[in-house]
C-alpha cells in the first residue's frame, strides 16, 4: 500500500469485529482493488481528545509506520475523517499469544525460544532504528496465519495506557531500575524478554506474588525460583538468569541472545511453530 494520505474507508470492505481495546474497535477488512485482507483499527478522536493523546499518536504512527520486520506488525497506512482515526494493520488471524500460552498453559522449549528469538531480532532491529523501550508485554503480542510472533503494540501511549488500566499483573514486567525510578535503557527490553521466556516455560512470570508491594520487593531482590512443576532443561534456566541480572549493564545482549545454545538448539530459524 502506498501513501497514506491517498486512503479512505472507501478502499475497504469492512468486515466483523475482531477486538477492542479502550479507544475503539478493531476490523477484519479488505482493501477493494488487491484483495488484501487487513486489521482497521478505530480510534475515536473525542477519546482520544479526553487522554490528551492526540502528538503521542501522531508520533508513534510516525515510527511505527517506518518499521518492516517480520515480527514487528506492519502499520500500512492511516487516515481520519471528522471524528475517528483508521490504522490499517497487518492481520495477525491467531490472535493473542497471551491466549495460546493460557490455553497450553506453557509452551514446549521449542515454541518458547522461537518466541523469545522471534523478540529479540525484531527488539534489535528497533534498537538499530533508534527505536527503544517498547513496552513488550505478552498481551501485546500477536500470531500470524503462520503462527509468526508480531509486536503490536508499538509503544503508542493509547494502546500501551488502556492495557495498563484495564490489566492488573502489569508490574510482573518491570525492570529494577524502572521500579526504583532511575535512568533507563534499552536494556530494559532484555530484562522483559527473561520475564518473559520464564513465563512461556513456567506460565506464569517469575515475580508473582499475592499483592503487587510483594512482586516489586521480589523484582528488586532479584528473588528468581525455577518451581519443579514441569522439566524445563538447564540451558533455557541459564539464559534466564543471564537477562534477569538487577545490573542493566551485565545483561545478556539481543545479539548474545540470539547466540545462546538454548535458542540455537530450540528456535526455529523460520519464526514458526507447528507443534
Ligand atoms: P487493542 O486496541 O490494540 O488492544 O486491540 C484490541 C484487540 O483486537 C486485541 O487484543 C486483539 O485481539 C485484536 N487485534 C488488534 N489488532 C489486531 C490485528 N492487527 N490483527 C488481529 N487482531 C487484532
Amino acid at each position: 500500500m502506498a501513501k497514506s494520505e491517498e486512503w479512505g474507508l472507501g478502499d475497504f470492505d469492512i468486515g466483523k469485529c475482531i477486538g477492542e481495546g479502550k479507544f475503539g474497535k478493531v476490523y477484519l477488512a479488505r482493501e477493494k482493488q488487491s484483495g488484501y485482507v487487513v486489521a482497521i483499527k478505530v480510534i475515536f478522536k473525542a477519546k482520544l481528545d479526553k487522554y490528551r493523546f492526540h502528538a503521542h499518536l501522531r508520533r508513534e504512527i510516525e515510527i511505527q509506520h517506518g518499521l518492516d520486520h517480520p515480527n514487528v506488525l506492519r502499520l500500512f497506512a492511516w487516515f481520519h475523517d471528522d471524528t475517528r482515526v483508521f490504522l490499517v494493520l497487518e492481520y495477525a488471524a491467531k490472535g493473542e499469544l497471551y491466549k495460546l500460552l493460557r490455553s497450553l498453559r506453557h509452551f514446549s522449549e521449542k515454541r518458547a525460544a522461537t518466541y523469545v528469538a522471534s523478540l529479540a531480532g525484531a527488539l534489535a532491529y528497533c534498537h538499530e532504528k533508534h527505536v527503544i523501550h517498547r513496552d513488550i508485554k505478552p498481551e501485546n503480542l500477536l500470531l500470524d496465519l503462520e503462527g509468526r510472533l508480531k509486536i503490536a503494540d508499538f509503544g503508542w501511549a493509547v494502546q500501551s495506557n488502556s492495557k495498563r488500566h484495564t490489566m492488573c499483573g502489569t508490574i510482573d514486567y518491570l525492570a529494577p531500575e524502572m521500579v526504583e525510578k532511575k535512568a533507563h535503557d534499552h536494556a530494559v527490553d532484555n530484562w522483559t524478554l527473561g520475564i518473559l521466556c520464564y513465563e512461556f516455560l513456567y506460565g506464569v512470570p517469575p515475580f508473582e506474588a499475592a499483592d503487587q508491594f510483594d512482586t516489586l520487593k521480589r523484582i528488586l531482590k532479584v528473588d528468581l525460583k525455577f518451581p519443579s512443576t514441569h522439566y524445563v532443561s538447564a540451558e533455557a534456566k541459564d539464559l534466564i538468569r543471564k537477562l534477569l541480572v538487577k545490573d542493566s549493564s551485565k545483561r545478556l545482549s539481543l545479539q548474545e541472545i540470539l547466540k545462546h545454545p538454548w535458542i540455537v538448539k530450540n528456535a526455529d530459524p523460520s519464526g514458526t511453530c507447528s507443534e
